[in-house]
C-alpha cells in the first residue's frame, strides 16, 4: 500500500496519530525535502529507506514507488503541511492509478493553521468577515487570471499566501489596489519549527517586512483584519439557543 501522508507544519508533534503510525511502519518514505522538517523523519525504524524527492522529477518518484510496490513494501509519500494544498498530488495519483497501485491519503495539519496557531487568530471573526481566501502570487507557476491577486482583494477577507513570501513587493502592490494601506499583515517563517518567526505590520510596509527579516520561503504571508480584530459569537451568547443549549 502506498500512503500520500501530510507531515503537518514542521513540530514532529503536529503530525497526525495516523500519520505517525504509518511512518512508523514505513518501508520506503519519499519526503519532499525542500520542506519537510528532517526532525520528523526520527519517526521512520532505523531500516527504512529515505528518499528525499526534491532533485526527482515525476516520473522518478513514480519509478520509486512503483518498484518498492513491486516488492510489496509499505510506501509513505510525505508531503508538507496536508498534502491537499500545493502538494501537487494530483499528478502522481493520476499516476498510481494507471498502473493500479492502491494509495490513501491521510490528512495534515496545513502551515496556514499552524500560522494563525502561532498568531493566536481566527481568520473568521464572530461579526466580521467569515471567509479566508488561500491563494498564492503567480510566479514561474502561472495563476488564473480571474484569481489575480489585485481581483481577491477586492472581498477584503482574510487571506492566506501561500509560495509568495519571495514575491513580497509584487504582492504588496497588488493588494493596494484593493485594500487599505494600513490593511493589518503578517509574515509566518516557519511556523511551528524552532526557528519559527513572526512580524505584523502594515500592508503598505510588507515588502520592507520581509526584506528587514531576510524572509524568502517557507513563510506565509496573512492579510486582513481579522490579525486585529476579535468579536464576539452568537453561539455561546447566553440569550442565543440552538439544538445543543436551550
Ligand atoms: N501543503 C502545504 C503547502 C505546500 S506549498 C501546507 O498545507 O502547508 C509550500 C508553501 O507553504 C511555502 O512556500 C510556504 O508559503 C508555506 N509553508 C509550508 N510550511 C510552512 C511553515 N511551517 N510556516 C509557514 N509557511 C509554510
Amino acid at each position: 500500500m502506498v500512503y500520500i501522508v501530510g507531515a503537518g507544519p514542521g513540530d514532529p508533534e503536529l503530525l497526525t496519530v495516523r500519520g505517525r503510525r504509518i511512518l512508523q511502519q514505513a518501508d520506503v518514505v519519499i519526503y519532499a525535502g525542500s520542506l519537510v522538517n528532517p526532525a520528523i523523519l526520527n519517526v521512520c525504524r532505523p531500516g527504512a529507506k529515505l528518499v528525499d524527492s526534491a532533485p526527482l522529477t515525476l516520473e522518478q518518484i513514480i519509478t520509486e514507488i512503483a518498484r518498492a510496490h513491486e516488492q510489496g513494501l509499505c510506501i509513505v509519500r510525505l508531503h508538507t503541511g496536508d498534502p491537499c494544498l500545493y502538494g501537487a498530488i494530483g499528478e502522481q495519483m493520476k499516476e498510481l492509478d494507471k498502473r493500479q497501485i492502491p494509495y490513501r491519503v491521510i490528512p495534515g495539519v496545513s502551515s496556514f493553521s499552524a500560522a494563525a496557531a502561532a498568531l493566536k487568530r481566527e481568520y473568521t471573526v464572530p461579526g466580521g468577515s467569515q471567509t479566508v481566501i488561500i491563494t498564492r502570487a503567480a510566479g514561474r507557476t502561472p495563476v488564473p487570471d480571474s484569481e489575480r491577486l489585485q481581483a481577491l482583494a477586492a472581498h477584503r477577507s482574510g487571506m492566506a499566501i501561500f509560495l509568495s513570501a519571495g514575491l513580497a513587493g509584487k504582492v504588496q502592490q497588488q493588494l493596494l489596489q484593493n485594500y487599505p494601506g494600513d490593511t493589518p499583515v503578517a509574515l509566518v517563517y516557519k511556523a511551528s519549527w524552532p526557528e519559527e518567526k513572526v512580524v505584523q505590520g502594515r500592508l503598505d510596509q510588507l515588502q520592507q517586512m520581509a526584506e528587514e527579516n531576510n524572509i524568502k520561503s517557507t513563510a506565509l504571508i496573512l492579510v486582513g483584519e481579522f490579525l486585529q480584530k476579535t468579536g464576539r459569537s452568537k453561539l455561546y451568547h447566553r440569550d442565543f439557543t440552538h439544538g445543543y443549549r436551550r
